[in-house]
């Protein structure tokens, strides 16, 4: 453990970290994680799961209420700001208007004493980095929007820290310049091999950019994890929910068989099976959680251990797949992602069905009943 001093090969530790503004309400609530160096590390949450306070406990703008945050194994709690050497990009982190783009990227090193000569080759390639090479003239009122956030992405880099914080820095750009940028930044990182900690609540750029997301609600981490374990193995309802698309089914548990496999009795009185994931026991209630894509329709005989009736309510061709909204027990809008593949009877809307899955492909989880406004991209 750090904090005794023992060396571990991570970038940033929170240790038991929480954050109280009012002396009553913890908006973070016993953060432990540790962030390896070189990684790229995505806080994702809804509006209000404590994300931005994170960023600002690290870059040293906001105190610990309790616990202690370590960089480099080094404890940084009374580590002023500036002193931390961390670079940060923010969604209105305004650039200086009155300097040029060139200026305002030199500003954070003359701060640090750079001499001339070195401040001008790291401007230049700050800016070549961002495809900026041209721009070091302009003012930043002669640039458009994405033009100005890369050259925030720039300064940010240009004193070539270890670590970078972004707090939602693309929520401001269109939809095609937001992915363009994403791809921008995920080369910038895995050329510079820098530490990047990045906030969004935007589940498709988390998915995009990051080697692991941690996702935030409530002050808490529900769980942390690569995009793709997120979205194959969720653990809690929440994850389930707010990453990808999900259908759930409500039901009580009537029988755990070992790892592998429990009996769930579904509100609508059917019993089905599934994959105890976070369950209480025998007797509490459960969520399934299925995703689209893992539903069979149509199943042939012993191919799938649940089956369940079911109504064709809506079909959309989608080319490589169709997609089916289907009425389910109670629930009408149950997703269905049927692939385009040859050989499969065509599908009807109003048309009675069955659908079934593999038991693994249903994720017994804990009954979950917040609202949820998923991470989507508007
Ligand atoms: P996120 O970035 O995930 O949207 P924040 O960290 O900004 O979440 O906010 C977490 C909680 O803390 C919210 O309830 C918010 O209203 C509250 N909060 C954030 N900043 C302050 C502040 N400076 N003073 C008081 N409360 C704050
Ligand atoms: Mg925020």
């Amino acid at each position: 453990m750090a904090g005794n001093g023992a060396s571990g090969d991570y970038a940033v530790r929170f240790e038991a970290v929480q954050k109280s503004y009012d002396g009553e309400i913890l908006v973070v609530k016993d953060l432990n994680l540790d962030i390896a160096r070189g990684e790229f590390l995505t806080m994702l949450g809804p509006s209000g799961s404590g994300k931005t306070t994170c960023l600002m406990m690290l870059a040293g703008f906001e105190p610990a209420t309790h616990g202690e945050i370590f960089l480099n194994d080094n404890p940084i709690n009374n580590v002023p700001p500036h002193r931390r050497g961390i670079g940060m990009v923010f969604q209105n982190y305004a650039l200086f208007p009155h300097m040029s783009v060139a200026e305002n990227l030199a500003f954070p090193l003359q701060v640090r004493k750079m001499n001339k000569s070195d401040t001008e080759a790291r401007v230049k390639r700050a800016l070549e980095m961002v495809e900026l090479g041209a721009f070091g003239g302009r003012r930043p009122a002669q640039l458009s929007g994405g033009q100005q956030q890369r050259v925030a992405v720039a300064r940010a880099l240009v004193f070539e820290p270890d670590l970078v914080l972004m707090d939602e820095p693309l929520g401001a750009l269109d939809k095609q310049l937001r992915e363009q940028m994403q791809y921008e930044i995920k080369h910038i990182h895995e050329n510079l091999g820098v530490t990047v900690v990045y906030v969004t609540h935007d589940q498709s750029e988390a998915l995009t950019m990051s080697n692991r997301i941690a996702v935030f609600n409530d002050g808490v981490i529900q769980q942390l994890s690569s995009p793709e374990d997120l979205y194959e193995h969720p653990d809690k309802s929440f994850v389930a929910q707010f990453i990808g698309e999900n259908n759930k089914l409500h039901g009580t548990i009537t029988k755990i068989d070992g790892k592998k496999s429990c009996e769930v009795a579904l509100d609508d009185g059917q019993t089905v099976k599934a994959l105890p994931v976070n369950i209480a026991g025998v007797g509490e209630k459960t969520m399934l959680s299925l995703r689209p894509e893992r539903v069979v329709v149509n199943p042939k005989r012993g191919e799938c251990p649940s089956v369940m009736d079911a109504k064709i309510e809506e079909l959309i061709y989608l080319g490589d797949h169709i997609r089916t909204r289907m009425r389910v027990g109670d629930h009408d809008d149950f997703i269905v992602k049927v692939p385009n593949t040859y050989g499969h009877e065509p599908l009807k809307e109003g048309a009675k069905t069955k659908i079934g899955w593999h038991t693994e492909d249903a994720r017994a989880l804990d009954w979950y009943t917040g609202t949820i406004d998923p991470g989507m991209d508007d």
